[in-house]
């Protein structure tokens, strides 16, 4: 399993056997021509999370080149032809089972995909939904429907590796020291990706046990989180929740 860097902070997460591909997400085609004619493989099938030109924009292109069978969500605006796919179904890619999982907040249609065991530990691919320390911005959803979501996957294994889709780890997890100076889980993790992206090294994957130690939007029901969401805004955090309140924190935080 590789991520491919693509434009600033993106990854497009790439499985291989040594024959075939399966990769998550393109948003450019480019990156995973390049790593097929270098690997030597042949790119059998894509998995689309959500809309975004940052997640679909090379689709096209590689399923033109390669023949590929392309995933999506079911309600999302995305090129055909695609099998489409909603929470609780499953599609087979590279002979692995991936269970579907709507997780709408980011963007209406979002979905997750979920394989219990791949090389031995659960494998997530959770697009723009969960981020290692942070979550995704609410373009087109609820902070309650954000919420269900994310809960949704903290659900999941321990060992579940999540494959998120962009490197916003260590400015995620500045607003999360602001949220939890006293964690000290969450300080030891930032030492930690600090240290991997000094050596221009991906933070990702994460893991789930990790993610709800650290990560205040799998947090919002902690008293101390909930405490710093209300010293924060104390009006907002009464009449919307912790959560929302967090949310709207992070959208301003520099
Ligand atoms: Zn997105
Ligand atoms: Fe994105």
């Amino acid at each position: 399993m590789i991520p491919l860097p693509a434009f600033d902070d993106n990854y497009l997460w790439m499985l291989h056997d040594g024959h075939k591909a399966l990769v998550v997400d393109p948003g450019d085609a480019r990156p995973v021509l390049d790593a097929l004619e270098r690997l030597g493989l042949q790119l059998e099938s894509i998995l689309v999370t959500h809309h975004h030109a940052d997640h679909t924009g090379g689709v096209a292109e590689l399923r033109n080149a390669t023949g590929a069978q392309v995933f999506g969500p079911a309600a999302e605006d995305i090129p055909e032809p695609l099998t489409r796919l909603s929470g609780g179904q499953t599609c087979k890619a590279m002979g692995l089972q991936f269970t579907v999982m709507d997780v709408p907040g980011h963007t209406a249609g979002h979905i997750a995909y979920f394989c219990a065991a791949m090389d031995g530990a659960p494998l997530l691919f959770c697009g723009d939904t969960l981020f290692s320390g942070g979550c995704g911005r609410l373009f087109e959803g609820t902070p309650a429907q954000m919420l269900v979501s994310l809960d949704s996957l903290a659900a999941l294994p321990d060992d579940t590796r999540v494959c998120c889709t962009h490197e916003y780890t260590l400015s995620n997890l500045r607003f999360a020291r602001a949220v939890e100076p006293d964690n000290a889980d969450l300080q030891q993790y930032q030492a930690h990706c600090q240290r991997l992206r000094d050596q221009g090294l991906p933070t990702l994957p994460s893991h789930l046990l990790l993610e709800r130690k650290i990560n205040p939007f799998l947090r919002s029901r902690e008293p101390g989180v909930i405490a710093a969401a209300a010293a924060h805004d104390a009006a907002m955090t009464q009449s919307v929740g912790a959560f929302a309140c967090l949310r709207q924190w992070k959208n301003d935080f520099r």
